[in-house]
């Protein structure tokens, strides 16, 4: 293997070297503490059977380090200006792929069918934060793809998933990534871990991802709500949901929503943000059902 490249020194002379800037438009921070990258392997739980999804590799410092603890790597990375650079950082990595696209446009089920068939892959980045949040979805909407997704967030953004009712970070995210994987803040980062600092701390989460829901719901109708409650955050939960809801989701009058919300125990002025992911899936079956047999 190359020289490891998770010190300010290497990744510095790499980028004099090669004549590169980090690049703001793609969110590149690039990780200098080999402690941290380690920690996040780990995290993981990497072994030579698995095959990992990385997004983003920038210079290609977890990478390396990825490509000795796993039997396969996968790397997207939407910068071609960093090809030379990888070219040389991984020279020494035969079984690690780069994939120059954006993730965001990728098809991880042919990825998936190509480079680990039959299996589900553990998926490990340093996420542009820029983009964090319809990355996460996009993994986690397919999740039968995946065995874990072990990701650097913005602490605040790791907050929000872990959270739940009655605290002020929760919210429409929370719910979205609990339905589909339970959420874990494993190793807290400085900015002085990355070159350039980023203006914020950060986190590094680790979803597991469910087999099977953790709540039967009426799913697109879960969501929808879900979307109209805290897109409203502060009309009560009745309101939010009988103004809106379109079609196919609605719309609903605002006594439906309440007759629902009082067989479920829950007074009608209540707010979205204080409802659970358990009472978000019993409203969309109770709603569900009114669509099916208007009265
Ligand atoms: N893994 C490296 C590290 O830890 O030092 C770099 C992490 S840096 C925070 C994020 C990386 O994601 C950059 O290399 C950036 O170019 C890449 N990136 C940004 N947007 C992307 C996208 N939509 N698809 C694929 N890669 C992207």
């Amino acid at each position: 293997m190359d020289k490891i490249l998770a010190s300010p020194g290497a990744t510095l002379e790499i980028l004099d070297r090669f004549g590169i800037r980090a690049r703001k438009k793609y969110g590149q921070n690039f990780l200098i503490d080999a402690n941290i990258v380690r920690g996040i392997i780990e995290t993981a739980g990497i072994t030579q059977e698995d095959c990992v999804l990385e997004i983003g590799p920038g210079i290609g410092t977890m990478t390396q380090l990825l490509s000795a603890a796993a039997g396969r790597v996968v790397s997207v990375e939407i910068d071609e200006s960093l090809q030379p650079v990888l070219e040389q950082t991984l020279s020494d990595c035969p079984n690690v792929t780069i994939l120059w696209q954006d993730v965001l446009k990728t098809d991880l089920v042919q990825v998936r069918d190509e480079y680990a068939p039959g299996k589900r892959m553990k998926v490990v980045a340093n996420l542009p934060y820029y983009v964090t949040t319809p990355i996460l979805m996009q993994l986690l909407e397919q999740k039968d793809l995946f065995e874990s997704i072990t990701v650097m967030v913005q602490k605040e953004v790791a907050d929000r998933i872990c959270s739940g009712p009655g605290s002020k970070e929760y919210g429409a995210i929370s719910l979205a990534v609990q339905y589909y994987a339970q959420p874990e803040a494993a190793i807290r980062v400085a900015p002085s871990c990355f070159i350039p600092h980023p203006n914020v701390d950060s986190t590094v989460l680790y979803l597991r991802a469910y087999e099977k829901p953790p709540v039967e719901a009426d799913e697109p109708l879960m969501f929808a709500l879900i979307r109209a409650a805290f897109n409203q955050r502060r009309k009560t939960l009745a309101n939010a949901v009988s103004h809106g809801l379109q079609a196919p989701f609605g719309p609903f009058a605002r006594e439906q929503v309440a007759e629902a919300l009082k067989t479920m125990n829950l007074p009608e002025t209540v707010r979205g943000e204080a409802l659970s992911l358990e009472q978000y899936a019993a409203l969309s079956k109770y709603l569900g059902y009114d669509t099916l047999n208007p009265v």
